[in-house]
């Protein structure tokens, strides 16, 4: 499967000099193929529905993988994994979680009028690299 995520994500793994072992492309391709989030244990149906065993260690360990990578967002409030929409985004990715129905929408934090970096290095603070910001908010479809 080739799609945009994909490349940028072979291109970084390229870069930082990472190995794409078979784990890590098949459950990049399954998050991109699903195209909504997951949790570890969903993931590990969705697997096993296709006829392959993973050990729930092995898909922690390799979506980790994929969240340092800036491909995959762990979006902590709902403790499941989604992919990420822009990858090639250079601002701090944000994701934008309905409390009401868990629908997610991802921007950066210039397009939100944020500046975490100025805010953060008053306090002699740096954003940790290739992480998000989760906001809860209430969603158009749920206003
Ligand atoms: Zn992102
Ligand atoms: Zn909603």
């Amino acid at each position: 499967m080739f799609n945009h995520l994909k490349d940028s994500a072979v291109k970084k793994c390229l870069e930082l000099k990472s190995t794409l072992t078979p784990n890590r492309i098949d459950l990049l391709d399954l998050m991109i193929e699903i195209g909504k989030p997951l949790s570890a244990y969903e993931i590990k149906e969705v697997i096993k529905n296709k006829g392959n065993d993973l050990n729930i260690s092995t898909i922690y360990r390799v979506m980790e993988f994929w969240c340092k990578n800036g491909t995959i967002h762990k979006i902590t409030s709902l403790n499941k994994y989604t992919t990420c929409s822009n990858p090639e985004e250079i601002h701090l990715h944000i994701v934008n979680v309905c409390t009401n129905c868990d629908e997610l929408s991802e921007t950066c934090n210039k397009r939100m009028g944020l500046d975490f970096k100025k805010g953060s290095k008053s306090l002699g603070l740096s954003i940790s690299p290739n992480s998000h910001i989760e906001i809860p908010v209430i969603c158009m479809e749920c206003q």
